[in-house]
């Protein structure tokens, strides 16, 4: 039983991470962009279990072990956009905190694995809101280029705005949660 959960969340992140990365590129090309620092030196622990747990905790809603380790995931995984630093050249920072790449990733991800399943999208869609708000939670005044590759000037969210993100990714896939098993028990009734 838990080996296809497995496979299913490694291979779904995995694409996800390269979704993240490579939307990141498009910020090479964009006029708003600078110098970006290597990942390596702005590695932190607690920055990389926060997103996690942050993710997790947007998950559990579904009481799946599937889709919860994949929200965890999906949070941690949007900041593969810092591997662009690794290049040692400007782009736009923080390219996946965008609302672009929520909706890129969200039809990608669905057309890969699961063209009818609401609920992996609404994860794609809560890992993203549960990222940012772990970003707000940590700094007094995050920002991010949300309406990037279109506008990429960077959008600053105040910290309390991090209950308001949670809430949000919680929401969402609660939401397509109950829509999911709603129809799963009309067609065991039928
Ligand atoms: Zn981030």
């Amino acid at each position: 039983m838990l080996k296809p959960d497995l496979v299913f969340v490694i291979k779904t992140a995995g694409l996800y991470c390269a979704l993240a990365f490579g939307f990141s590129i498009i910020g090479i090309f964009l006029p708003e962009k600078v110098h970006q620092v290597n990942p390596l030196y702005s590695f932190s622990a607690e920055e990389v279990l926060g997103h996690i747990l942050w993710g997790l905790v947007a998950g559990a809603i579904t009481i799946s072990l599937r889709y919860f380790l994949l929200a965890g995931s999906f949070a941690i995984l949007v900041d593969s956009d810092h591997l662009i630093g690794l290049l040692n050249i400007e782009s736009v920072s923080r390219m996946s905190h965008s609302i672009v790449f929520g909706i890129i990733s969200f039809i990608i991800i669905m057309s890969f694995f699961g063209k009818k399943n609401y609920l992996l999208g609404a994860t794609v869609i809560g890992g993203l809101l549960a990222h940012l708000s772990f970003d707000a939670f940590r700094g007094n005044d995050s920002k991010f280029p949300i309406f990037t590759p279109f506008y990429s000037g960077m959008i600053h969210f105040p910290h309390v705005d991090w209950i308001f993100l949670q809430v949000a990714a919680v929401a969402v896939i609660g939401f397509a949660t109950l829509l999911t098993r709603r129809k799963t028990m009309k067609k065991t009734e039928q």
